[in-house]
């Protein structure tokens, strides 16, 4: 059995496209096709790639917030998708979710207090008289103070709410928090103030992520592997180390060639793309790459890569590699 505490295996998740008068299934968008990637306990995985690639719906998948259309998926050894509801509220409070705008999870008359501490009422996790104290405990370990406790929503900086989107995820003492773009939307020094964030409350109370970002340089701080997915497919994993110093999919060199380096002498050509991510409700035969990629040769429109592994634990598919 594996030690994993996340074991996502050839996950899928098409929605249906419904059309005419009687609302009949014509197609499909396929989102999600086929992944596969394991979380260890303390560790953080990124998964990366253009908006439209299907990573946030990977996130939502994994916690059954959207049913999956196939595959497996096992937390800490057990299949959600076999659960019982009352099973899987039970194990709910184990896996958190993060978004990228708290304030529209937040309702504006709910005082943050109460916020935090209404999912440690509902789960019956903490006797009612010591739900404030808790609240109170974990808003101070997310760097807000105690009267905050009192305030409402509209009264926080962009970087407060995200700390209290953080704190509601925390209250409930989660083994794994999915974290979908949760420093998109601030601005660059209060970015790294919540990384910093992250990276403590793993330390402290040994968390395992699951980081979902368009942004390479926000998921370099913060992961030791990185799944980059394209069109609904993973096309390459490996270390953090090792995919920043030998990416090898023509897809992550592209994004790679994005990131800034902070070393001015050191040159990196940039890599631009043709046109845009294709429809996943009509994905290129072959490699769904292919239409975009520099390298692309003719077997590449017909057949599909396998993802497979090139030594020391990094997966790629591509031809050519
Ligand atoms: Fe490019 Fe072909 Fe490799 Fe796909 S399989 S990434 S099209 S070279």
């Amino acid at each position: 059995m594996s030690d994993a505490l996340l074991d996502v295996q050839n996950l899928k998740k098409y929605f249906p496209i419904k059309s005419g008068l009687l609302n009949r299934t014509v197609g499909q968008v396929k989102a999600v096709d086929g992944i596969s990637f394991t979380i260890q306990p303390g560790e953080t995985f990124g998964l990366v790639g253009e908006s439209g690639s299907g990573k946030s719906t990977v996130g939502r998948t994994v916690i059954r917030l959207t049913e999956k259309t196939a595959g497996e998926v096992k937390f800490k050894g057990v299949d959600l998708y076999q659960l019982p509801n009352e099973e899987l509220r039970k194990m709910r409070p184990k896996m958190q979710l993060i978004f990228q705008d708290p304030y529209s999870s937040l309702n504006p008359r709910v005082r943050v207090g109460d916020a935090i501490g209404e999912a440690l009422i509902d789960h019956g996790l903490f006797p009612a008289k010591e739900v404030r104290e808790r609240v109170l405990d974990v808003l101070n370990a997310c760097g807000l103070s105690s009267y905050h406790i009192d305030r409402f929503p509209h009264e926080f900086s962009g970087g407060q709410r995200q700390r209290i989107g953080i704190a509601r995820a925390l209250v409930l003492n989660p083994d794994l928090i999915i974290a979908d773009e949760p420093v998109s939307a601030l601005d660059v020094s209060i970015q790294a103030q919540i990384i910093n964030l992250f990276r403590k409350m793993q330390e402290t109370r040994n968390l395992s992520y699951l980081f979902i970002s368009h942004d390479l340089s926000v998921v370099e701080h913060l992961c030791n592997r990185i799944g980059v997915m394209y069109l609904g497919s993973m096309v390459e994993t490996a270390s953090r180390n090792e995919l920043f110093q030998n990416p090898l999919h023509p897809y992550t060199k592209a994004l790679l060639s994005a990131v800034p380096i902070p070393i001015p002498k050191i040159k990196r050509e940039r890599i631009v793309l043709k046109g845009d991510i294709p429809s996943p409700a009509n994905p290129p035969s072959g490699c769904k790459f292919h239409t975009r990629c520099p390298l692309a040769v003719a077997a590449c429109k017909e057949l599909v890569p396998e993802f497979r592994e090139v030594g020391g634990n990094h997966f790629v598919a591509c031809h050519l590699v």
